[in-house]
């Protein structure tokens, strides 16, 4: 089965609103063929609107970078995915090590959350990836399928060969030490026989895998090259439309 490569940039907590509007106009008309590459933003709360409403001609989707599991109610502050999917919003991301680590999310938060999602017909990008320190005593295919079991848990077949997962080596992360590619594509291929192992082959190969860490656009054609990878999800060089436009050019 042939997997649809999929890009997603992911701006953290950086743009305004005025910097958002200069990224659509810096990349409009530009992006590669949606039925060759899908393309997606993920962007601070704010301006995942203004994002799905000016996207015009352009065919990025457009993704949160974080979403609270509870449909409403009383939840100061947070954001459901319902209120995504009222919005046209296409994906979440779900447990970045970010979130993981400054917000204490566990995986059972995100397993919530990937149910939610997938109950108001957003699609999960969800995250796993080890530190330093657990890649180093070679524990991190270990490690990478507590995570990836956790996430998954009680999730239908259906929807994991929905669902895209983001492989992202904490010691990576916006460190300029990208992972060889071997060594992503090593651990993108856990994953996925995790997801095997769990659902069986057919959605194995269904499942998109991403990898994640100081990707630019001199290393992505390497990385996309592998196997086991389909995408990347990029932090740092996604967020000035030249240089995010040459992460489509692999
Ligand atoms: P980076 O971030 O590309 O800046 O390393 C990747 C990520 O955290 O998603």
């Amino acid at each position: 089965m042939s997997r649809k490569p999929f890009i997603a940039g992911n701006w953290k907590m950086n743009h305004n609103l005025k910097d958002t509007f200069a990224f659509i106009a810096g990349i409009d008309g530009k992006l590669p063929d949606p039925e060759k590459i899908e393309v997606a933003i993920a962007a601070p709360a704010l301006y995942l609107v203004p994002l799905v409403h000016h996207r015009g001609k352009n065919t990025y989707k457009v993704s949160a970078e974080n979403v609270y599991f509870e449909k409403s109610g009383a939840f100061t502050g947070e954001i459901s995915p319902e209120m995504l999917a009222a919005e046209g919003i296409e994906y979440s991301i779900i447990g970045h090590s970010e979130r993981r680590e400054y917000f204490h999310e566990t995986d059972e938060d995100i397993n919530k959350k990937a149910h939610a999602l997938f109950a108001a017909g957003v699609t999960p990008i969800l995250c796993c990836g080890e530190t330093l320190e657990t890649f180093e005593s070679g524990k991190t295919a270990e490690w990478v399928t507590s995570q990836i079991e956790a996430g998954l848990k009680d999730l239908t077949a259906e929807q994991v060969s929905k669902l895209v997962i983001a492989y992202e080596p904490i010691w990576a992360i916006g460190t300029g030490k990208t992972a060889t590619p071997e060594i992503a594509d090593e651990t993108c291929g856990v994953v996925r026989s995790i997801v095997e192992k769990l659902y069986g082959k057919e959605v194995s190969e269904a499942v998109r895998i991403q990898y994640g860490g100081s990707v630019k656009p001199d290393t992505i054609a390497e990385l996309m090259a592998k196997p086991n990878i389909d995408g990347a999800l990029v932090g740092g060089a996604s967020l000035q439309p030249d240089s995010f436009l040459g992460l489509l050019s692999f």
